[in-house]
Order: structure tokens, then sequence, then C-alpha cells
């Protein structure tokens, strides 16, 4: 069995809500959607939409780019045998791990379909049934951040996740003592600035807020940052944008700067390379959350299928965009939170979706 086409295709997936980070806010992000065809006549979908062009060093139209070098290197290999297929992308490219994670992703869900299993399978097998989501409270005043927390808990949300940073810091305590105060006693809050803070600043808010029960996501710019101030606050600090490989992640475990990960696919290169992520996470009982930076039914599938193999003790859960674009590729079994909840798509093996011919009109680039 060889790989003998890829297709590449692009879709909007505009903002229906507000959702504004410390550094942006999102539009209409056009995600990258690759479609493999082996010898077989199986094929499979890979997937990498990223929120704006300021959250990290990629941004969507340099995906579509390295395609191009990264497609052709794939071509004739054996799409089941995903080692390889990840050292044959590593040698045609360095770094642009995103678009190595849409071919990644989209091997994963065609070896799914090969052996007639589910790509959770594949990936080790279930440890949790329903998979944890958290929800996004964007940058607000105070009354709408409290009022945001009451919604989502109404609607059984349970994670909260409250973006702060790139205004007065003044306004950012203020919305995490309104959001604080809104919680119920079992919603577990995270402030995340995206870098946004500097150590002087994520120190202030972390003595402001010294009674307060949540975890600083990414309060810092740096590893450095991060370094220094774990030794200065209470607060425990999970680690976003600095987790981005395998040697970084498992740096800062042993350092003891990170007390959990916000894990992307996307930014770690696919689900190969999130596999041995999690698996030294589990083995240093790191918690971690599964997600993407923005993206459709078929990135969103590929992060519950790995979240459904976290040890639940160990999940923090899993991130959809779906809430914030309501888009769906596949209406029956695209991802969807309920309660709190996603479950895994239920359309066939693989990542569980069925996807008609033509759902994203011609491809944009073909490689075989
Ligand atoms: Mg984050």
């Amino acid at each position: 069995m060889t790989i003998e086409e890829v297709r590449v295709f692009t879709t909007p997936l505009p903002a229906k809500q507000s959702y504004t980070m410390s550094n942006s806010a999102v539009a209409t992000p056009y995600s990258t959607v690759v479609e493999i065809l082996d010898s077989s006549g199986h094929k499979g979908f890979g997937e990498v939409c990223l929120a704006s062009p300021q959250y990290q060093p990629a941004h969507n139209d340099g995906i579509r780019a390295s395609l191009a070098l990264l497609a052709p290197a794939i071509i004739g290999c054996d799409p089941i045998t995903l080692n390889t297929i990840n050292w044959a992308m590593n040698e045609a490219l360095d770094g642009h791990t995103e678009g190595k994670a849409a071919l990644d992703i989209a091997c994963w869900d065609l070896s799914g379909k090969i052996f007639d299993r589910s790509v959770t399978d594949l990936l080790g097998g279930r440890r949790q049934e329903n998979i944890l989501t958290y929800h996004v409270i964007g940058i607000g005043t105070p009354e709408f951040a409290a009022e945001e927390a009451k919604r989502l808990q109404s609607q059984g949300i349970t994670r909260i996740q409250l973006k702060a940073g790139g205004r007065d810091i003044h306004e950012d305590i203020a919305c995490i003592h309104a959001v604080s105060a809104a919680l119920l006693p079992d919603t577990d809050l995270a402030v995340d600035t995206n870098r946004g803070w500097t150590t002087a600043q994520a120190i202030q808010v972390s003595n402001a807020c010294a009674d307060l029960n949540f975890s600083m996501e990414q309060p810092c710019s740096s590893e450095a940052e991060l370094s220094q101030l774990k030794q200065q606050i209470s607060h425990p600090i999970i680690v976003d944008e600095n987790s981005t490989d395998l040697r970084a992640i498992a740096r800062m475990i042993s350092s003891g700067l990170a007390d959990g990960f916000g894990l992307k696919i996307s930014r770690l290169g696919g689900l190969t390379n999130m596999r041995a992520v999690r698996d030294l996470c589990m083995a240093t009982r790191t918690p971690i959350s599964t997600d993407d930076a923005w993206g459709g039914d078929i990135i969103a599938a590929a992060g519950i299928a790995l979240g459904a193999t976290v040890e639940p003790q160990f999940s923090r859960g899993a991130w959809l965009a779906h809430p914030y674009h309501q888009t769906h590729y596949d209406e029956i079994n695209g991802p969807r939170i309920e309660n709190g909840f996603a479950t895994l798509p239920q359309g066939g093996p693989g990542l569980g979706l069925i996807i008609e011919d033509g759902k994203f009109g011609e491809p944009i680039a073909v490689y075989k």
C-alpha cells in the first residue's frame, strides 16, 4: 500500500462570536484540508487552521506553501508507517510542523480506514468515554466576563479559560476577581494571556489574586521568563506556546517549571508526535489538554481521538473551535459539545467522519 495522491483544499471558518486574545482577534481564518489517497482506494483527511497570524510563528498561507515540499516527499510511502512518514517529511523540510501535522493526521485517518479501526484504537485505546472540553472567555469587561462564566456554567461547562493581557493590568485583575466570584465550586479556571504579561506583571496579578484558585496559562513569552516566574508565585503554570516539541516538554517537566501543558497538534507536528508527548506526560503524571488553534471537524476529531486516550486523572480536556464558528464538514458526526463534553465521532473507522466528495470544492493543489 502506498500513498498515490495528496489533494489540498482551503475553506473559511469565520468566527460567529467575539474571540479576542491579548495579541489578536479572530476574524476569518482559512483552514487547510488535505486528502490523501492510497493505492488500495482508501482516503484519509487531515486539517490545520491557525486562529490568527499573531498567535504563533506560522500562518495559514505558509502552511499551504510548506505542503508543496512536504506532500511530494510522502508520495510512494506506506501510509501506515507513521514514523517513516514523519522522517520523510523532516528530511524534506525543517520545522513547519503545521503542514506536517495536516499530512500526519490524514495518514492516521487513512490507517484507521485500512485496518477498519478508530484512530483512538490505533493510538493505544480509549481511556475516557466522554472527553471533557473547556470554553474560552475573550478579552472584555469584568461584567461581560462574569456573565459569560455564568452562561457557560449553565450549559454544563466546568472548565473555563479566561483570556487576559494586552491591556492595563488592573483590568485583568478585575476580570479574574469578577469571574472567580461567579464560579461554581466544581468549575476549574485557567487565565491565559497567550504570552501577554511580563514576569513582573504576572507576579503582580498572582499577588493581587493570592486567595483565588486558578492556573496561569502561558503568562509570559519565554521559557526563561516562566522559569523565573515559577519561583515567585504559588499559582500553577500551564505551558502552551512554549510546548514546541518533546525535548522542550521533557525539560520543563524535569525542571519543575510546568504544572501542565496545553498541547497543540499543529505545533507538535501531528498525532505521531502528540502520542510520544502524551506517553511522557502520563509517565510523569503531568496533566495535558489536546487542542488546536482553530479548525473544523477534522482537527477537532483528531484532538478528541487523542484526548480519549488520556488517563482521566491527567486530562485537562480537549478544546474545539466549533462553538465559535458553528461550521460542520459532517453535519451528523462532526464533533460538538454537550454538557461540557465531546464524544468520539461515530461515522466509521479512522477519525469517524463522513466527508462527501466535493465538500471543499476544487483542490488548490494536487501532488502525485
Ligand atoms: Mg493557551
